[in-house]
């Protein structure tokens, strides 16, 4: 924590010092907020460690710029009714988006962490082509920025989710295999397409930013060690070692969805044989589950209605779906037991198609992986259901962009001095 000493100037004749420490503390008091909710300028003060007069300063330039506001005032037990301060959701918003196999996401999120507006159509990616998603891509997004736009907001960050590896300083996708996609500068084309808008767009791997998500928003912020398991086409892993995303030297980590599991299996999209995916992926459960005609094989047609169905039918008690789903729950611990003997977490979350069919695959999972794993009791992991369905990584996305932006609150301009609120 940097502490100010007395209000910092951010105009003429400031050090780099100390605009350093001003932007610090913008962004200290603004992710508090976050963190604790509305509350008075004298508690924030108490709480953050800075002294009343610069929190005093800070609250008026983070309403200048728009993202602070006063709120109701409240009457303390002695002394003075004091005003609350509260993160303004009113001008500035985020959009995650998801490229997957069967579908595109788009979510929006305002400065409060709520959503503003979200949508996910069906769509067969990989029969589809890099160009004409990404088409289909900015499309999305536009019609969802442009209502939120007329009512006065401003976006300030989009993160684009996919499923595969991702080189995030060049927003380059390297390798998605069940997409078919490699070496495409995904950022590069999407800003083309969005006629080269002024916020930063970032990419990054769905089941980073669904890992994310699960520890911001899925209730788990206490939780330092987690794997989530994102269950789709391919299988993707974000894995929390205290408290930390592990990304690896080259950012590529995580890819467990290519361990090898069953060395004669069939092949997997990336070329090798009997990876993990190729036998917990959605395909695999649904070609064991219907033959190649059933709909719900069918990729274009949207991806939780499938799952609905064959959710049904594992209710109904229909025997092939509910040998696959055993199939399925046997692998998972397979590969489930692999990553809790080396990572140890508290938390196992199962994410995609995994949540969905949780209700057949978690219980046994949770009782077959004492015999997988070395530590007593499987280390304690538990096995949770995502509740964020097929929203965790745009969720994610919206907060990383979110993130950026009360890392550095300056980003965005103050608005009582430039009317349209332009970015600095
Ligand atoms: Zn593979």
């Amino acid at each position: 924590m940097v502490r100010g000493g007395s209000p910092l100037g951010s105009g003429a004749g400031a050090s780099a010092d100390q605009l350093a420490v001003r932007r610090h503390n913008l962004s200290l008091v603004l992710t508090h907020l976050r963190a604790v909710g509305p509350r008075s300028r004298a508690k924030v003060a108490a709480e953050t460690g800075l002294n009343k007069a610069t929190v005093s300063s800070l609250v008026a330039e983070l309403v200048g710029r728009g993202l602070v506001a006063e709120g109701e005032t409240e009457r303390g037990a002695v002394g003075r009714p004091s005003q609350q301060i509260d993160l303004d959701g009113t001008n500035f918003f985020t959009i995650g988006t998801e490229i997957n196999v069967d579908y595109l996401a788009a979510l929006a999120m305002n400065v409060r962490g709520e959503v503003v507006a979200e949508q996910q159509v069906p769509l067969d990616a990989a029969g589809l082509g890099v160009q004409a998603v990404l088409r289909r891509l900015s499309r999305l997004v536009t019609a969802l920025i442009d209502p939120l736009t007329a009512r006065g907001g401003r976006l300030v960050g989009l993160t684009v989710a996919v499923p595969g590896l991702t080189e995030r300083a060049t927003g380059t996708l390297l390798r998605a295999p069940n997409l078919g996609w490699a070496d495409t500068a995904v950022v590069a084309d999407l800003r083309r397409l969005l006629d080269d808008p002024p916020y930063p767009i970032l990419l990054d791997n769905e089941a980073n930013l669904a890992a994310r998500a699960e520890m911001e928003v899925g209730g788990r912020s206490a939780i330092s060690n987690l794997i989530l398991l994102t269950g789709g086409a391919g299988v993707g892993g974000g894995i929390v070692a205290d408290g930390q995303l592990i990304r690896g030297s080259q950012g590529l980590a995580g890819e467990v969805g290519h361990m090898q599991l069953d060395p004669g299996g069939a092949t997997c999209g990336c070329g090798r044989r009997g990876c993990w995916e190729t036998v917990v992926g959605l395909n695999a459960l649904l070609v064991a589950a219907a033959d190649e005609d059933d709909p719900i094989r069918d990729p274009s047609l949207d991806l939780v209605q499938r799952l609905d169905a064959l959710k049904g039918r594992a209710e109904a008690g229909d025997p092939r779906t509910l040998d696959a789903l055993t199939r399925t729950g046997s692998w998972l611990c397979s590969g489930a037991g692999i990553l809790i003997n080396l990572f140890n977490p508290e938390v196992l979350v199962l994410g995609g198609h995994f949540a969905v069919l949780g209700p057949w695959l978690a219980p046994p999972l949770a009782e077959c992986l004492p015999d997988r794993v070395f530590a007593p009791a499987a280390g304690s992991c538990r096995v949770e259901l995502s509740t964020l369905g097929f929203s965790a990584a745009v969720r994610g996305g919206a907060l990383e962009a979110l993130a950026r932006l009360f890392e550095q609150p300056t980003l965005v301009g103050d608005l009582t001095a430039t009317p349209s609120g332009a970015m600095a």
